[in-house]
């Protein structure tokens, strides 16, 4: 018998009813793409909560990117960001309207082609959660060229988890285990205190199956505490040396999510020392002058679910545009282009 096998079986032999969140875009490609909701007990339920960072960046600030590549800056970013729908188009539809938007791979691909074209002005729009943060912060601090800034949203993960703790019907969490090697575990502490049950996953089918079946244990033993179910890549105290990395270049500030609204304490912004590098700041003329014409009333992206697929609270299956006007090719909304996205696992993997 495989270890999944053996671990499924301990899981339906003490299984009870329970909503289990995880928080993580990777954690749903697993679960979707190795079908692990229809193998567990009926009365497990998997919810997928705003664990993609493409998903919850909001549509002004994929307009701020866009305002800069339309005014002949080369803004560069990740595959995945170029698709996501501003409030009239993507980077994508930019560039084929003749800006100048390029897909990169790291940062440093970015850093590498300013110091190659130094006459021109290149922006970075770099999005993720504690994951990625700490690549762009020691990126700032190797001094990149003057014709080189950055356009952030980066998120952090607990503060959104309070929100939704709050607010909706859920019993315990998977843990993200990749926002745990930077951060540690104990940033979760505080759900353990407030009464759930939270284990910290890998990405393998054995990994999130191992969480489900350490929740159980929780259960069955009435408490609720923070465990490590990823001790291969997870110290208790996470990565000191990009903690600090991440303190000395980011401060904290409140934030919109796409489909949440602001949250207090959500993002990471570069510090006013770091203000050179804020193309935010070096750019805002452009940037507010092209924002006051936008309007954020798109009648189909209005009919999008993402908000509520986000919570927990729907299924892709159940919005009106899914698979019809919402495809991976064509995306409404931003659930549908990451393959970390609720809509795209979906799409992907329960077949239309
Ligand atoms: S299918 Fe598309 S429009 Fe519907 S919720 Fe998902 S991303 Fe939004």
């Amino acid at each position: 018998m495989s270890a999944e096998s053996e671990i499924l079986a301990k899981i339906h032999e003490i299984s009870r009813p329970l909503r289990i969140m995880h928080i993580c875009g990777t954690h749903e490609r697993t679960i979707s793409r190795y079908g692990l909701r229809d193998v567990l007990p009926p009365e497990i339920e998997v919810l997928s909560g705003p664990g993609c960072p493409v998903c919850v960046t909001p549509e002004k600030e994929i307009d701020r990117a866009i305002a800069l590549a339309k005014a002949g800056i080369i803004l560069t970013t990740f595959g995945d960001m170029m698709r996501v729908p501003g409030s009239s188009g993507s980077l994508m539809d930019a560039r084929s309207q003749g800006s100048d938007v390029r897909m990169v791979y790291s940062i440093d691909d970015a850093i590498a082609l300013a110091q190659k074209t130094p006459d021109k002005k290149v922006v970075f729009f770099g999005i993720g959660f504690e994951t990625t943060a700490p690549t762009n912060a020691a990126a700032v601090l190797r001094k990149p060229p003057k014709n080189f800034s950055l356009i952030l949203s980066h998120r952090i993960v607990p503060p959104a988890l309070v929100e939704l703790a709050h607010e909706i019907n859920v019993d315990a969490f998977i843990a993200p285990g990749h926002v745990c090697a930077i951060t540690g575990t104990q940033i979760f502490q505080q759900f353990a205190d407030m009464g759930f049950p939270i284990v910290v996953a890998g990405f393998e089918v054995k990994d999130v199956l191992l969480s489900i079946l350490m929740i159980l244990e929780q259960k069955v033993a009435g408490h609720s505490i923070v465990e490590n179910a990823y001790t291969r890549a997870v110290r208790n105290e996470g990565n000191l040396v990009a903690q600090k990395m991440m303190q000395k270049v980011f401060e904290i500030v409140d934030s919109e999510w796409r489909g949440l609204g602001v949250i207090e304490k959500s993002a990471l912004i570069l510090k006013p020392e770091f203000a050179e590098y804020d193309a935010g700041l070096l750019y805002s003329d452009i940037i507010t002058e092209y924002l006051k014409d936008m309007s954020y009333s798109n009648p189909a992206a209005s009919l999008c679910q993402c908000a509520n697929i986000l919570k927990g609270r729907e299924k892709p299956e159940n919005c009106p545009l899914f698979g019809k006007k919402c495809t991976p090719t064509t995306p409404v909304g931003s659930c549908m282009v990451s393959q970390e996205g609720m809509c795209y696992n979906w799409y992907r993997y329960r077949g239309v």
